[in-house]
């Protein structure tokens, strides 16, 4: 216990607000490890704020043609853009503005990337696929903690 503590809380001039959120979802996972998006708009509706969803398609060609029954490129990112769109539609609540994004690479390298282009003040992602549970926080989710240069909170399912 500090007797004179050096600062109030009052006097730190971080800002208390968030202009923007950036929510990159994995579409390869299941309902219960998307519990992110619903902090996601709760904290969009709090700061009235925007959401940009970005899936990253890892350089895995055959294994993404697959996963969509596409037979082009072009075709896998129409779809995976699609099904983004759909989940977003489903999950954020009519006044929270979202947009959507698909870009291809090494995951975390895109959510980094994107996270600056788009002046995001907070990333939200889940810590991991729930099966990993041998792992406090999955390889991408530790990887923008490290790197990012904005907040980032990491939902951790229950
Ligand atoms: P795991 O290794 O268990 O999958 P990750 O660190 O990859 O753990 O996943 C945690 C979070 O990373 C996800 O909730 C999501 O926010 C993000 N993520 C993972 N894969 C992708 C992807 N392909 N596109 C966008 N975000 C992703």
């Amino acid at each position: 216990m500090f007797p004179n503590p050096p600062w109030r809380v009052s006097d730190v001039s971080a800002p208390a607000t968030f202009k923007s959120i950036l929510l990159p979802v994995d579409l390869w996972e299941s309902p219960a490890s998307l519990k992110h998006l619903a902090t996601a708009a709760a904290l969009a509706r709090a700061n009235a704020c925007p959401v940009h969803a970005l899936t990253v398609l890892p350089d895995m060609v055959a294994i993404e043609h697959y996963r969509f029954a596409a037979a082009t490129f072009d075709e896998v990112v129409a779809k995976a853009e699609g099904e983004l769109r759909a989940l977003l539609g489903r999950t954020m609540p009519a006044e929270v503005s979202w947009t959507s994004g698909v870009a291809r690479g090494d995951i975390y390298k895109e959510i980094l990337r994107t996270a600056t282009e788009r002046g995001a003040d907070l990333i939200v992602m889940a810590a991991h696929r729930p099966r990993m549970t041998d792992f406090l926080i999955g390889s991408n989710a530790e990887k923008v903690v490290r790197h990012a240069k904005c907040s980032v909170l990491i939902v951790r399912g229950t």
